[in-house]
């Protein structure tokens, strides 16, 4: 990650002026004292400050020998200086020292977004590459005299979103359960972190973590992470994913719906990272992180269609279909954390296909059983910058998942997938508020734009650190 900071113009390699559309510079700082001569520019060049559009231009004599203008169109909010900072900060990365002004717009936590998008823009995952794909750019200077405690929250959320991108693409052989455990244990002084080994897991009933786990070689973790510093008094859950490869189990998927599966544990990444990057900016709020970690494997203990595993809340489901592995294990995480107790337990999940046919690979679904905590989760993701719609928890369609043997089945039909999934996950919440985020689109991106790039993206961790920071008193 590049140095991000407060600091002055001189020196830099080049400038980055943010336009807006029509040719209107974006900033008027008074920090550097040519700026009106790069309207002469504006005129002559076919630059209009379109969303998008980029122009170097050469400022020889200037306080850099070099500018870039960056259009912004005509609207600004905080999501699109994210997206211009992380497209720009690509374009800029054979310099240096980059001065900017693109914060400089007038809008509160524009320093912030300049920081997330540049660092984000600029990721890459080197950890398999001989050569790795790296670029010059060392200092990002935001000019002004802001205060540097202003981007300490930021960075930390930077920091986490990377961790989850690390993670989540790393191959499924080098993170096992006990991999991610470890790292989950060492993630920060503050963070508390208990791990239920193979043998705990069986003895305290995490019985869909086990039943889960019966058909790989490398044994299940339940790992359990608390942040609880002085002084706060509303705790909040988070309950994530871990699946480190879904191979779907007996019910096998086909070869190419196995390729990205060891993205299966984004939303155990996005947990982790997110507790971090809550306990390194010190939010005053209690966080308890829960990952169920196991793959999805066909070992010959493995699950069969048919079996019946008991949750840790004692309901007991019937396992028709090996493939919807995610809300077994969720079951078990959920329960742990209705026991434990929180305000709002919410939970992140490469959950449902239906859930990425619905919204596409930008926006995840989003389901409650209570509406405050949801529009709560959903403004904190506005603010964020992650985009959620909110699907129907309609309880018509519990009828689908009835079983003959069993308290519920594990599926209830082609249709309606996402939805029925959420209903069974909240069988286990008992009266706790409770948010149920299905990732499935937006954790994995096809092409590298804006900030995103090609591969995992960390989606939700930005959500989840301001729902968070929504709790602080
Ligand atoms: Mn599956
Ligand atoms: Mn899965």
């Amino acid at each position: 990650m590049i140095d991000i900071g407060f600091g002055m113009a001189d020196g830099a390699d080049l400038l980055v002026v943010p336009v807006l559309a029509d040719r209107v510079l974006a900033t008027d700082s008074d920090l550097v004292p040519d700026l009106d001569s790069l309207s002469a520019f504006l005129d002559v060049k076919d630059f209009s400050g379109k969303k998008g559009q980029n122009l170097f231009v050469a400022t020889p004599g200037g306080v850099t020998n070099e500018a870039l203008l960056v259009g912004l169109g005509s609207e600004v909010d905080l999501e699109s200086i994210r997206r211009a900072a992380g497209s720009t900060a690509r374009s800029i990365s054979k310099y240096g020292t980059v001065a900017t002004l693109l914060h400089d717009v007038g809008l509160d936590g524009a320093a912030g977004a300049v920081l997330i998008g540049s660092q984000l823009g600029l990721y890459e995952f080197n950890e398999y590459r001989s050569e790795p794909k790296t670029h010059n750019l060392q200092s990002l200077v935001l000019v002004g005299d802001g205060d540097p405690a202003d981007l300490a929250e930021s960075a930390a959320v930077a920091r986490g979103v990377v961790l989850a991108r690390d993670l989540t693409n790393r191959p499924a052989a080098d993170k096992s359960p006990e991999a991610l455990a470890e790292i989950a244990s060492s993630l920060h002084e503050a963070v508390v972190v208990t791990v239920f080994d193979e043998h705990e897991i069986a003895e305290k009933g995490f019985g869909g973590l086990a039943g889960v786990n019966a058909g790989a070689d490398r044994p299940a973790r339940m790992v359990v992470m608390e942040y609880r510093p002085d002084g706060a008094t509303a705790t909040v859950a988070f309950v994530g994913k871990g699946i480190v490869f879904d191979s779907g189990g007996l019910s096998i998927k086909p070869a190419a719906g196995m390729e990205p599966m060891k993205t299966d544990m984004a939303g155990a990444a996005v947990v982790m990272a997110a507790v971090r990057a809550i306990a390194e900016a010190g939010l005053r709020v209690n966080v308890i992180g829960i990952t169920p970690l196991t793959e999805n494997l066909s070992g010959g203990s493995a699950l069969k269609p048919g079996d019946v595993v008991r949750i840790y809340n004692g309901k007991t489901m019937e396992i028709l279909n090996t493939d919807a592995e995610g809300r077994i294990v969720l079951a078990d995480g959920l329960s742990l954390a209705t026991e434990m107790g929180a305000d709002l337990i919410v939970d992140i999940a490469t959950l449902t296909g239906t859930a990425k046919a619905a919204l596409g690979t930008d926006i995840g679904a989003l389901f409650t059983t209570n509406e405050d905590a949801g529009e709560r989760v959903l403004a904190a993701a506005q603010s964020a910058g992650e985009k959620f719609w909110e699907l129907p928890l309609d309880t018509d369609y519990r009828s689908l998942f009835e079983s003959d043997i069993a308290d519920m089945k594990n599926t209830g039909g082609r249709w309606g997938g996402a939805i029925i999934a959420a209903l069974i996950l909240a069988e286990f919440v008992d009266d706790t508020p409770w948010v149920h985020l299905d990732v499935a689109g937006p954790a994995r991106a096809e092409k590298t734009e804006h900030y995103i790039t090609k591969g995992a993206s960390g989606f939700g961790v930005r959500t989840l650190f301001s729902v968070a920071a929504s709790f602080e008193d």
